[in-house]
């Protein structure tokens, strides 16, 4: 690792986005009168389960793996958040994302809590199989935490739906009989929903389109620069170019491909399908990641991972619209230079919710046993994410703020409404 990256690493961790999180939630409570006891309660966790794991290699040798699942609160429903397969993460990121998932769901009103899973390991160096002993061990060592009414676990960076699978595999093998709705985003051959693959991705393309009108952009007429390019990044690069905005730049964690005409995006999906990266595509020029996020285009959207926009890079972004796809993008003092600079932003809870929002309908489908067409799931998202967006910038315009001071002041308005009707409170 060179200097430079190296001291990229350690900024990415000085900013802990867990006192983030804490430290936005303090405020919008203190702006909005919340009572202290419900503030104490949003800014903790309420379970946190570290588990200390072994899992056999493929060359015989043992090893202990660490995994986390963390519930941060459950008063308007289950809980609901992903799992995340890296070799960084750490108990403070599950918990950061498990409170960013309770404002989530409660910004696009769907009847869940947050929480997050993790296991610190890196799969891009393990083997199929070694990746399904250690993902059944992880979900039988979660099991006392989750399940279909309490917990509902789904993809996040480094799973997909295989791994949702073998979760499901292993929770049913232990009760008995098939629990479909013990996970989402599984193969549609398990129960998983039409429109989930995509769902995070045409949701923040959906806030793109409505952010433009705020600023009389048309998504067609739009260049677009995205960072990250998995499960989230690939679909908003696919879905906005569908829209026929113009992808002109993307990245993933090697670096990154620019081409001011316009990007393939299908044929880049392919070949970084078989290349393991984006870089060297042909008709475009490689970029570095700090180079994407600071391209002249229309609108940037951070698909990849937490702290890429930060005090030190945010004065360079020159987008007029940001969609957060990625959770907790931006650091704190980013977002200040980024407002200060008349960026519009779109916050991670309101920008990549539709996840979440298929998630949902992914869970009714499997407790129902009744499966909806495409074109239903796609037109009840697009619903809730126009309904959620117009609540946030209707907010944001009354109280003179920004989106994501307003989407915190929805969300802690929903949790604390339902904790005080459910009397938990003081
Ligand atoms: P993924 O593992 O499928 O893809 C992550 C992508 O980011 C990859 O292309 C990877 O190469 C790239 N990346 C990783 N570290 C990077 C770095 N330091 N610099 C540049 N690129 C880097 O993960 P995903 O599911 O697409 O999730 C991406 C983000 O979206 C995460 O913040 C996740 O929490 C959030 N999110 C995911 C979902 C979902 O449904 N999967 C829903 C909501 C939010």
């Amino acid at each position: 690792m060179s200097q430079g990256e190296e001291s990229k690493v350690l900024e990415r961790k000085l900013s802990n986005p867990l006192v983030e999180v804490q430290k936005k939630i303090d405020a919008v409570c203190q702006r909005m009168d919340i009572p202290e006891g419900i503030n104490a309660r949003l800014r903790i966790c309420e379970r946190e389960l570290i588990v200390n794991f072994p899992v056999r290699m493929d060359d015989g040798t043992l090893k202990v793996f660490t995994g986390y699942r963390i519930q941060h609160n459950d008063t308007r429903g289950p809980s609901k958040g992903g799992i995340r397969y890296h070799p960084d993460v750490t108990l403070d990121d599950a918990r950061a994302l498990a409170a960013l998932m309770t404002l989530k769901a409660a910004v696009v009103n769907i009847p869940f809590g947050g929480a997050k899973g993790a296991v610190a390991c890196d799969p891009e160096i393990m083997s199929q199989n070694e990746l399904e002993r250690l993902t059944r061990r992880y979900a039988s060592e979660i099991s006392l935490l989750i399940g279909p009414e309490s917990d509902i676990p789904a993809p996040d960076v480094g799973t997909n739906s295989q791994v949702m699978a073998w979760i499901m595999d292993t929770y049913s093998m232990n009760k008995g009989y098939s629990v479909l709705g013990v996970v989402t985003g599984k193969p549609l051959e398990v129960g998983g929903s039409k429109g989930r693959r995509e769902a995070t991705g045409r949701g923040c393309m959906m806030c793109a389109g409505m952010a433009g009108e705020q600023l009389g952009i048309k998504l067609k007429d739009a260049t677009v620069a995205v960072q990250g390019f998995g499960k989230v990044g690939s679909a908003v690069a696919n879905s906005l170019a569908r829209e026929g905005c113009k992808v002109i730049g993307v990245s993933d964690v090697r670096g990154g491909v620019y081409n001011p005409r316009g990007l393939d995006v299908e044929g880049l999906y392919r070949y970084s399908r078989e290349a393991g990266s984006v870089i060297d595509f042909k008709d475009a020029e490689n970029i570095t990641n700090a180079e994407l996020l600071a391209l002249a285009c229309d609108v940037l959207v951070p698909a990849a991972i937490e702290n890429q926009l930060r005090g030190d890079n945010a004065a360079s972004v020159k987008a007029k619209i940001i969609v957060e796809g990625a959770n907790k993008p931006t650091t704190t003092e980013a977002d200040n230079i980024l407002n200060e600079n008349g960026i519009l932003i779109v916050p991670d809870i309101l920008a990549n919710a539709g996840g979440v929002v298929v998630s949902y309908f992914e869970w009714i489908q499997d407790l129902q046993a009744f499966f909806w067409s495409e074109s239903e799931v796609n037109q009840r998202l697009e619903e809730v994410m126009a309904h959620a967006f117009h609540e946030v910038l209707e907010i944001s315009q009354r109280e003179k703020t920004d989106m994501r001071t307003a989407a915190y002041m929805l969300a802690i308005d929903r949790v604390a409404s339902a904790m005080m009707i459910r009397g938990i409170y003081p």
